[in-house]
């Protein structure tokens, strides 16, 4: 059986067309499942009866198991989706005046271990598959009610997509340019390329190759400035230091739909949030054209580190901004249902040992990173 999720439009038409049919029949069914939401073929009605049955036996639309879903009261959804073998992996829908923004996971778990990541502590399970991650947007468009009949209303609508749950999507790159390419096809779920942005902690050659295969919005989780603290915080900075990550990120924006990189930074307190440290990043990313997003650190248990005092995050962000940055700091918000950054667990099985907590933790919501 063939997932048909797990198929951009051209593998779609590549797969209809083994089938001997023509290439206007797969736009029908992408249509059908992705526009309208339909995985029974016998509703897509515009379809021929044999055709319909032949698909019954080949193929299958098939989204992950939604397992819970919950509303926090300030309009904050969380997704845990089943993906089996004792792995679960979250989504989070943040609803705003303006846009609807769904955070979405692109592994369960995350083998690069930075240290201030409760994912990471977990280790590596696997790679999502393409029907994993465009199903979380599927199954999140169910449930928010916009495949409803005249459903266009704010607080239904899914505008935004930030690719900042559990794993590091540029260490799944191939099925996580085929979910963008659904997420940008008009056929599919015509978002815009400003308006979907993937967050990487710095894997150079792929953040070439995202830019070459499906550019769209880039932030980059920097949380250090200078290859010392860099090296501790996030490791794979050992391979690829800040000396190619600020030229691969100028490279990127080459061909980037928005002008800038957003690069992210926790803020942990006495560790990289000083005022030197301040000016040090200032220096660092002078040349690249940015802007800041703050993120007050969201301690999980057997974390080494606590969150950056108000008053110090503020002044971090004021140094940055008078030096004419853009600069947001994160709110927290979903903290009643833990799905604040930091606080999303599933029930899944830590397979890596690395930690004997039985629970993954979806480490941030992204709400103000795209827009
Ligand atoms: N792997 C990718 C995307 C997922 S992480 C990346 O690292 O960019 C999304 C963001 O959440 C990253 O900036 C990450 O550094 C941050 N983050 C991880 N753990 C956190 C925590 N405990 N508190 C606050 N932010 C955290
Ligand atoms: Fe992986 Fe990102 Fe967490 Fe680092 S911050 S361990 S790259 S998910």
């Amino acid at each position: 059986m063939v997932n048909l999720l797990d198929l951009d439009a051209a593998r779609l038409a590549a797969f209809f067309a083994s089938q001997g049919e023509k290439p206007f029949r797969a736009r029908q069914v992408l249509r059908w499942m992705h526009r309208f939401g339909q995985a029974d073929f016998d509703a897509m009605t515009d379809i021929a009866r044999s055709l319909r049955e032949k698909l019954k036996e080949l193929a299958v639309v098939g989204p992950p198991t939604v397992v819970s879903d919950r509303l926090s009261g300030d309009g904050t959804r969380k997704f845990l989706f089943d993906v089996g073998g004792g792995n679960a992996v979250e989504a989070v829908f943040i609803p705003e005046d303006d846009r609807g923004t769904l955070c979405i996971s692109t592994q369960a778990g995350c083998a690069l271990d930075c240290s201030f990541c409760s994912t990471g502590k977990q280790g590596f399970n696997r790679n999502l598959t393409v029907a994993e991650i465009i199903g979380q947007l599927w199954q999140a468009r169910h449930a928010l009610g916009a495949y409803q009949p005249a459903a266009n209303s704010a607080e239904r609508a899914v505008s935004n997509v930030v690719l900042m749950g559990m794993g590091e999507p540029l260490a799944n790159l191939d099925n996580t340019v085929l979910a963008l390419r659904l997420m940008l096809d008009d056929n599919a779920y015509g978002l815009s390329r400003r308006r979907v942005t993937v967050s990487t902690s710095g894997l150079v050659p792929a953040m070439d190759r995202l830019r070459d295969e499906c550019p769209v919005a880039l932030a980059v989780s920097l949380h250090a400035p200078n290859d010392r603290l860099r090296d501790e915080l996030v490791p794979i900075n050992r391979k690829y230091p800040l000396r190619e990550l600020m030229p691969a990120c100028l490279r990127y924006l080459e061909k980037a739909p928005r002008d800038f990189v957003t690069f992210e930074y926790v803020m942990l307190d006495t560790v990289n949030d000083s005022e030197a440290h301040a000016r040090e990043l200032l220096a660092l990313t002078e040349d690249v054209p940015c802007k800041f997003n703050l993120i007050p650190f969201n301690p999980f248990p057997g974390s080494p580190y606590r969150r950056s005092p108000a008053p110090r995050i503020r002044r971090f962000a004021e140094l940055l901004m008078a030096a004419g940055v853009v600069t947001t700091t994160r709110k927290t918000r979903g903290d009643d249902i833990d799905a604040a950054c930091g606080q999303l667990a599933g029930q899944v099985l830590d397979r890596t040992q690395r930690t004997t907590r039985r629970s993954f933790v979806l480490h941030q919501n992204g709400h103000e990173v795209c827009g």
